[in-house]
């Protein structure tokens, strides 16, 4: 019995010790499937005894139970604010207040630090494990969010001999810009809500109640501050800043200590001059007095320590004039307000349109067509309207009113409870249709490159298409003649209808997890997509299938199946309504129909063509999609994906944070190392994507090309 609590006191220590290597230290030591070996064993013997089960598993990361609310927590001392300014002016006279309140003979020294943008966040650690996260709250009172911050595998779940035996760290918790873009193109995917910006993202996903939903939201921590037990050795930020670090938090990338405040104030316009190069979004610097000694007399206000102010930067906005609102209807008939601008040129954008998100953000901000607008970039890639310059008001603007039916289809539309989103619930609406056929045929779905969203425009508005599967009945002959062109410059489709036509038969093959993402089912994305095909045979089994009831059957029983709970129960009961609906009893009898039943993707097909046939590939570092789509896509153009580089590599494919050992010893046996943008040309990702640009929000000026845009992977 011991032996088998030893064993999982070891799993326990080496995951966490990866983890820190992983994602805190970016120089992982050990294969992922090691790792992921080692991680299942971990869950297995939890569950075979949970007598055993240590309270700060790594597992609660993503298994951890549901969150009935949030006890609340005192802070003690108080979680403070910052004073802010605005002005570099205001930094001098911070100066010159310190002056007079430091005795003469004593010299201090500033620090400069990012103010990173996210959730502020205290965790308490007793007997080095940590045992407690909160929120600031009021700053006396804040909410226990511990299930959901041990989720966030950069904030160590215990600490090392030499920390001390009971610690109290602050500092906060952010949402990387990738993640986000990512984050939301996931939910838009799913036809879920979208969320504003970085900071917003964040903290609705640490208010989540459900840690496994939160474990998938790319969450990160960065310590900046002492708390109220452990930190009282340092004489030193700056000391206390690197103890944080050995002791294996995530601290801040930028960091200058000076000794004058002519010096802070270059830092902090060196930062500024950086600030959209991390991957966090920071809004402002903060200066502190390095000595820490110096603290207590300088003391602080209710709202503030004395030692320390923010800086902040003045966003990047630009005025325009708002020249008309239009209402797009997307793929799940969600409709999205898009700002129509007068051009102005933004952070090296050329912008003519913004997003407004929803009806309520129009309303709060009182968002009025003919209003003079200040717009920025959120999270620095998405435009968004930042306010209304109230006095330039035309008089004769009249409050905005939302469409109350949809503008393309004139259908009823419906606000779901909890959502703030309208949709147009009309099954037959154009706008939707055009959507859903653009999405059928997309790369992930059944890939027919012809058929863009130009297209798809053109072939529902002439009542070509009245379903997606309309595209196996149609007469490409005639399609030839099809006028493709813009007003009053007409254009033929051509032989281009007889490329459609090959691929749309060559669709007819695809397996299962392409057809099944291409519907368009709510909440199934491509990963989705492909778990729920490997456990079926063929699309026909779907409709009534015993694994997707089980999923929704098990959700509220312990230890569910392993394999089972890697589909979401949303997810099991999307795809049971849509197969068992009459909609999609209709696409089974069609497709029955045209012979078309599609199956289980074989699992060891050995391609013998495509650019990459017969080459070793190995993935390592952070890459901007998840490591599975990329080593799909590497076998599907032939290669091979392998763990660790051998002499049998052809290609190290190196994301950020690869360290230069790991690229020297790839070269030494003569891989050749690339990034990911070499990848996507081998891959021929490159060409065609172009024009995948969705609701086309920004107009790029060249650079700075926006990754929300065709990355609807
Ligand atoms: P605000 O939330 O705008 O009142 O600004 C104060 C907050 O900035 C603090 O409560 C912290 O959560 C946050 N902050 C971000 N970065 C830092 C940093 N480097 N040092 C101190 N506070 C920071
Ligand atoms: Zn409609």
């Amino acid at each position: 019995m011991s032996d088998i609590k030893a064993r999982m006191d070891y799993l326990v220590a080496e995951i966490n010790r990866n983890d820190r290597l992983y994602y805190v230290e970016a120089r992982p030591v050990i294969p992922d499937a090691e790792y992921d070996r080692m991680y299942e064993e971990l869950i297995r013997l939890e569950q075979e005894h949970p007598e055993f089960k240590d309270p700060n598993s790594p597992t609660l990361r993503v298994s951890g139970e549901p969150i009935e609310g949030f006890v609340q927590v005192r802070h003690s001392p108080p979680m403070k604010s910052l004073d802010k300014c605005y002005e570099k002016g205001e930094l001098h006279q911070f100066d010159a207040f310190l002056r007079r309140e430091i005795p003469r003979d004593v010299s201090w020294n500033y620090v400069v630090e990012p103010k990173v943008d996210g959730v502020s966040m205290s965790l308490l650690y007793e007997g080095r494990v940590l045992v407690r996260a909160a929120t600031r709250g009021n700053g006396e009172v804040g909410d226990d969010v511990t299930q959901n911050v041990r989720t966030i595998r950069s904030v160590p779940k215990t600490l090392p001999g030499d920390a001390p035996e009971t610690l109290e760290v602050r500092g906060e918790v952010f949402m990387t810009r990738d993640g986000f873009v990512k984050l939301n193109a996931t939910l838009d995917e799913a036809g879920r809500e979208t969320f504003m910006n970085p900071r917003n993202a964040c903290a609705g996903s640490l208010k989540l109640l459900d840690p496994k939903t939160v474990s998938t939201r790319p969450l990160d921590m960065i310590v900046y501050n002492a708390g109220g037990v452990g930190c009282d050795g340092f004489a030193t930020h700056a000391e206390m800043i690197e103890a944080f670090r050995r002791w294996g938090f995530t601290v801040a990338p930028f960091s200058r200590i000076v000794p004058t405040i002519r010096e802070a104030v270059d830092a902090v316009e060196e930062l500024g001059s950086k600030r959209h190069d991390f991957r966090f979004e920071i809004d402002g610097a903060v200066i502190k007095v390095n000595e820490r000694s110096l603290y207590d007399s300088l003391g602080a206000t209710a709202h503030s320590p004395r030692w320390a102010r923010a800086y902040k930067y003045a966003p990047e906005r630009a005025e325009t004039v708002l020249e008309g609102i239009t209402v797009q209807v997307g793929r799940t008939g969600v409709l999205t307000p898009v700002a129509e601008l007068k051009s102005v040129e933004l952070a090296g954008s050329v912008i003519s349109r913004a997003t407004l998100h929803n009806a309520e953000q129009i309303a709060a901000q009182d968002i009025r067509v003919g209003d003079h607008v200040w717009v920025v970039k959120a999270g620095d890639v998405i435009p968004a309207i930042d306010g209304v310059i109230v006095e330039k008001r035309p008089i004769s603007s009249v409050p905005y009113v939302f469409p109350d039916r949809c503008p393309v289809c004139g259908g009823d539309v419906v606000k779901y409870e909890g959502e703030v989103a309208v949709r147009c619930v009309n099954p037959a609406c154009p706008a939707q249709l055009q959507r859903r056929l653009e999405h059928f045929a997309g790369r992930n779905a059944l890939d027919i490159k012809a058929l863009g969203g130009r297209l798809s425009d053109i072939l529902v508005e002439k009542n070509i298409v009245k379903d997606p599967l309309d595209l196996f009945t149609l007469d490409y002959n005639a399609l030839q003649d099809l006028d493709i062109g813009e007003e009053g410059s007409p254009r033929k489709f051509g032989r281009n209808a007889l490329n459609m036509k090959k691929a749309v038969e060559d669709a007819g093959r695809l397996p299962l997890e392409r057809w099944l993402f291409a519907f368009g089912i709510p909440n199934v994305g491509v990963t989705v997509a492909r778990d729920i095909a490997s456990e079926h045979e063929k699309m026909s089994d779907l409709a009534e299938s015993a694994v997707l009831k089980n999923v929704i059957e098990n959700d509220s029983k312990k230890g569910r199946d392993r394999k089972i709970l890697q589909i979401k129960v949303e997810a099991a009961k999307a795809v049971l309504a849509f197969f068992g609906g009459e909609y999609g009893r209709g696409v089974l009898a069609r497709l029955a129909a045209l012979g078309i039943d599609p199956r289980r993707a074989e699992k060891e097909t050995v391609k013998t063509e495509g650019p990459l046939v017969g080459m070793g590939c190995v993935l390592t570092g952070s890459l901007s999609r998840p490591r599975t789509e990329w080593a799909k896509l590497i076998e599907l153009a032939g290669g091979i994906v392998q763990s660790s580089v051998t002499s049998k590599t052809r290609y190290l494919i190196a994301g950020a944070n690869v360290g230069a050992a790991k690229t020297e010893k790839a070269k030494a046996l003569g891989t050749e190392v690339i990034d990911e943008e070499r990848l996507k040309e081998l891959l021929g990702m490159v060409e065609g994507e172009a024009d995948k640009s969705g609701s086309g929000e920004v107009r790029n000026s060249g650079k700075d090309s926006s990754p929300v845009q065709g990355e609807l992977f």
